[in-house]
């Protein structure tokens, strides 16, 4: 099978074109950008609500916009131009988030119903979609030996609420604007994503940045424990962050997946006990454990199905998620021991 497009192989992108990247502030987003603009793209515009101060981080010589995209008139104003537009904004966090917060999870409808919208008067020719796994059908994940998710199992629709919902309904305008207007859009399902860079305190992080966390908090304070939330047999798959970029490009160039959503995802299943258990290797302390089985916990299962990505693009992600953590380990023990100083931290807000 010959490599997959990519932005740079493209025969119709220059490297001059505008690209347009929404959620710029954030995690995945904050990579895409320095990704495109480590491959050579010189003309990124770069989108998101918070001021830009609290960027996670900022590209040289992309233009950074701090626009609300619940907004019509914004959002024409970001898509302006445009050859591609990638939305990954999204007002969203980890399960004590995601379950804490439906009204704000559904409210990204807005985001993505007046930018691809904009994208497409602006004569955008591709919009990219961040959907997730959350918009599966929770009865499939009932049990930490779930069967992993294919992109079938969406429908019949059951899916988380609110987020997840906010997800496949999106997912249909971009399915939609592809039937009835011809705009190449893609839709990539995120499974959980981690790496440097990411939402680490504050309530919005996910586990491998929380517990890795809490994991350096004990070691820092001499207090050898740990709260978990749930019993800890609750299984996950964990997508390091180089691996969700390049997908996202691959997914994004491939034209036999136009308007059709795919796994983005490891599929390295662990449990969260397992996934404990490794950061305390990579941190070479062993913590007594206790549960918290009020806490939220999502879905007891969850796993990606690479078998269509794999047939189409000749890959899936494959970074192992003990090389990713021992990355990212390091990456929260320099912030945290960085804002313990007084110093300001990528990820305050
Ligand atoms: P993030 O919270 O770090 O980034 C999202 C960004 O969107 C934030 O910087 C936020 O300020 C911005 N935003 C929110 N509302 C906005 C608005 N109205 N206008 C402009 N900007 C706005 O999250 P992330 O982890 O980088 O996630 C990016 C995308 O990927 C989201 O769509 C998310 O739902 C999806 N996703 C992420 C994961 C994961 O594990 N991180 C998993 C599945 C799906």
């Amino acid at each position: 099978m010959s490599q997959p497009l990519t932005a740079s192989t493209s025969p119709t992108l220059k490297k001059d074109d505008l690209i347009v990247i929404a959620g710029a502030g954030g995690f995945i987003a904050g990579a895409l950008t320095r990704y495109f603009h480590d491959q050579g793209f010189t003309r990124i515009r770069a989108v998101d609500k918070k001021p830009l101060p609290d960027w996670y981080q900022r590209v040289p010589g992309a233009e950074c916009l701090c626009m609300d995209l619940s907004e019509k008139d914004n959002c024409v104003r970001a898509a302006e131009g445009a050859v591609e537009v990638y939305n990954l904004a999204a007002d969203m966090g980890g399960m004590g988030f995601i379950e804490r917060f439906r009204i704000e999870c559904l409210r990204s409808i807005l985001i993505n119903t007046h930018l691809i919208e904009a994208a497409y008067r602006a004569g955008a020719e591709r919009f990219f979609f961040s959907s997730s796994a959350c918009a599966y059908n929770t009865e499939l994940q009932k049990d930490p030996h779930s069967r992993a998710l294919k992109e079938s199992d969406a429908y019949p629709a059951m899916a988380e609420r609110g987020y997840g919902w906010e997800k496949l309904m999106s997912e249909m305008f971009c399915q939609e604007y592809s039937a009835e207007r011809g705009l190449k859009t893609a839709i990539a399902r995120f499974h959980n994503v981690f790496g440097p860079f990411g939402t680490w305190f504050g309530g919005r992080e996910k586990a491998p940045a929380a517990l890795s966390r809490k994991v350096i908090e004990a070691k820092d304070t001499g207090k050898l424990e740990i709260d978990i939330w749930g019993d800890g047999n609750q299984t996950r798959s964990f997508m390091y962050i180089d691996d969700c970029v390049l997908g996202i490009d691959r997914i994004m160039h491939c034209d036999q997946l136009i308007a059709t959503p795919v796994n983005l995802g490891s599929s390295e299943l662990v449990s969260i006990n397992g996934l404990v258990s490794l950061i305390e290797e990579i941190a070479g302390v062993k913590l007594h454990r206790t549960y918290d089985l009020n806490a939220p916990k999502g879905v007891a299962g969850r796993n990606s199905d690479n078998t269509f990505i794999r047939s189409v693009l000749g890959w899936e992600p494959n970074t192992p998620l003990r090389a990713g953590l021992r990355t990212t380990y390091a990456w929260i023990e320099q912030q945290y021991y960085d804002r313990k100083a007084g110093k300001r931290v990528v990820t305050e807000q």
